[in-house]
């Protein structure tokens, strides 16, 4: 039966599918952190829809609100018109995400993709400079429309755009450099002070605090300070794209707290939702929302649903600090299992902040079989990276201890199933 239920997929559904691949089964339900196929087997999330589940799947919580809202008839298409749930996340996003950061920023409803939110900062960041150039980073990901491939490293990736991809310059990210390389702040700053140096004044940085897709890479405090403080010093925009390490992944709502910097413009999409349903945020500093109206559109700009699923999940995670103090605890119970594989087996290094840690391995080829024997055993995890050396680990925030020491000891099983010469 199963068999014969996954032709359909190989007969008419596109060539570009990819997760299917990696975890040959047909899902059917989901619930709080696992996932159920249709012969009732059940897998441990520790992917998370690629992070736009951080409140897990099918949260009581944000279903209860989307039930009694749909079957209200609660607006669900709604383009840019005020709409109750609209006016109802706007004020919940002041009040509980603006005000007790000291952020004030203007909030602008793009589509609702994270690449979507990204093509409207690159282009809100050249219409306010006037300037065309966006520095980006050494193995960064943004999306896969034009502006944000430009500003993407994956060279497999930039090659689907079919069209040159203009306008961005890569600068080496934290850590990119081998050991002794220069300084990256060195370089950044020599270049954009020489008029000669070739690289035209940018109008914005992109950046990740942690890049996700790029292999878990993790940008310092003291790095993010650096830059932003690069970036003020010569009047240009930061934008830090909040896509994947928002929303409370690495412990704060915003991933750039840590660091104790306040961004120009911040994307957010993703986990923003709440419930998994479509949606983005731009945030950006006041002065800089210059857009003339309708200048950005798009015909799903207003999920409405997804704003109800929003402004719940920010009442109820985000009036307090139990979701993110959560989150760092099980962070540090994920990283101190992590290092135990490290200790024991060669060839594996990790790293790691909140609820998203890479274990990383010197044969790349060995990440992406530990991916395949935890499946097998009933754990989702993907591979991230230039080579998909890393196995990444994003599991739901609201996933318990006990559900995350059980997929540990499944991935544990896993590495110690494809390491040779483990002890
Ligand atoms: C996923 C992601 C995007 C793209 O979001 P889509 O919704 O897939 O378009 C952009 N930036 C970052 C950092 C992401 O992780």
């Amino acid at each position: 039966m199963t068999t014969l239920d996954m032709n359909i997929f190989d007969e008419i559904e596109s060539n570009v599918r990819g997760y299917c691949r990696a975890w040959p089964t047909v899902f059917d339900t989901a619930s709080g952190s696992w996932l159920r196929d249709e012969d009732g087997r059940d897998y441990l999330d520790f992917f998370a829809g690629a992070g736009a589940l951080n409140y897990g799947h099918n949260n009581p919580v944000l279903k209860q609100a989307l039930v009694d809202y749909v079957m209200r008839d609660g607006i669900t298409h709604g383009l840019d018109m005020s709409t109750v749930a609209k006016r109802r996340l706007l004020e919940t996003i002041q009040t509980t995400l603006l005000e007790p950061r000291d952020l004030d920023y203007k909030v602008q409803f793009p589509g609702p993709t994270g690449a979507n939110a990204v093509e409207a900062a690159l282009k809100l960041a050249r219409k306010v400079t006037g300037r065309t150039t966006i520095l980006n980073f050494t193995n960064a990901f943004h999306g896969m429309t034009l502006g944000a491939l430009a500003v993407t490293g994956n060279a497999a990736k930039r090659a689907g755009a079919g069209v040159p991809l203009l306008h961005a310059t890569p600068m080496p990210f934290d850590g990119y450099l081998p050991e002794g390389g220069d300084d990256p702040f060195v370089w950044m700053e020599t270049i954009l002070d020489d008029a000669s140096s070739g690289v035209d004044k940018p109008a914005a940085v992109i950046v990740e605090t942690v890049q996700g897709e790029g292999g878990v890479n993790i940008a310092s405090v003291e790095w993010l300070r650096s830059l932003a403080q690069l970036c003020a010093d010569r009047e240009i925009l930061l934008i830090v794209d909040d896509v994947q390490m928002g929303c409370g992944r690495t412990g704060p709502f915003f991933s750039f707290e840590a660091a104790d910097i306040t961004p120009d413009i911040v994307t957010l999409s993703k986990s923003i939702g709440g419930y998994g349903l479509p949606m983005a945020l731009v945030l950006m500093k006041p002065e800089l929302d210059q857009w003339a109206p309708g200048e950005h559109n798009g015909t799903f700009r207003g999920n409405n649903p997804a704003f109800v699923t929003a402004q719940v999940a920010l009442e109820h995670y985000w009036s307090d600090t139990l979701l993110s103090t959560g989150t760092l605890a099980k962070g540090e119970l994920v990283h101190r299992n992590l290092s135990k594989l490290t200790e024991s087996f060669q060839g594996l290094s990790t790293r790691g902040r909140g609820l998203v840690h890479g274990l990383v391995f010197d044969e790349p080829s060995q990440a992406g079989k530990v991916c395949q024997a935890a499946f097998e055993r009933g754990l989702l995890t993907e591979t991230s990276g230039a080579s998909d050396e890393v196995v990444k680990l994003l599991p739901p925030l609201t996933i318990t201890s006990a559900e995350l020491e059980h997929g540990l000891g499944i991935l544990a099983e896993s590495v110690g199933v494809v390491c040779e010469g483990a002890h």
